[in-house]
């Protein structure tokens, strides 16, 4: 695989067409167990981010990835707008300087953003949140020398629907304790629309 940099773009413009698409539904999904703002977050952070790097010339992937990242952690409030800004500020890292990505470094990237996460949120598998979907996706990244895009897709889509059974630990819907059960998390489906719109860029 070697992913470069209009691909990079096709992902952010094809996530924030989704993200927009979906905007209601992640603020109906955070009005169950948070505070009813993912929907409205997100769409302001990747609309903001998607019109920066279509207005740009990016000679390398790493440099695009930094600023979809410091234009989420500048324009999102709430958990989301650091922790998504976090994992691609990590990401950026692994990129600096390469104008395309084989599957080593993508995953090499990934990995750095789920470290990000990590670092950040302080979560753990099983705590209800983008993590649930996140670590298991990067495991399957780690262990498969080809990343096909219909498993990336079930299996994000698989975690997240996963998360609906789990009890917050973490973020706004651990106060709901037993009471988050039952829902989803909508960190979890933004980062589920995420992957899905990155599987659907490794079409040239
Ligand atoms: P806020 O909760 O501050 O209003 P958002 O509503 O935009 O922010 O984002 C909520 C989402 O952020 C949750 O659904 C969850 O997936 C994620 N989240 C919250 N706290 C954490 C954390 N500590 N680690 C990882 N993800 C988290
Ligand atoms: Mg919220
Ligand atoms: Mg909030």
């Amino acid at each position: 695989m070697l992913w470069n940099v209009e691909q990079a773009k096709k992902w952010i413009k094809r996530l924030n067409d989704k993200i927009q698409e979906n905007k209601a539904y992640l603020t109906e999904l955070d009005q169950a167990i948070g505070d009813g703002d993912h929907g409205l977050n997100m769409a302001r952070g990747l609309q903001e981010a998607a019109n920066k790097i279509a207005d740009s010339h990016y000679d390398d992937l790493g440099s695009l990835f930094k600023d979809v990242g410091m234009t989420l952690i500048a324009k999102v409030g709430g958990a989301s707008g650091p922790l998504y800004g976090t994992a691609f500020m990590k990401a950026s890292l692994v990129l600096k300087d390469r104008k395309e990505a084989d599957r080593n470094a993508f995953v090499a990237a990934f990995s750095a953003a789920l470290d990000g996460l990590k670092m950040r949120g302080k979560a753990q598998v099983g705590d209800k949140t983008m993590i649930d979907v996140w670590d298991p996706v990067i495991a399957w990244m780690k262990s498969h020398e080809t990343i096909r895009a219909n498993e990336l897709v079930d299996l994000s889509k698989e975690k997240m629907e996963d998360t609906k059974e789990l009890e917050a630990k973490k973020g706004r819907a651990a106060y709901l304790g037993k009471r988050s059960v039952g829902h989803l998390d909508p960190g979890a489906v933004s980062s589920y629309l995420l992957f899905a719109s990155l599987a659907e860029s490794f079409e040239k």
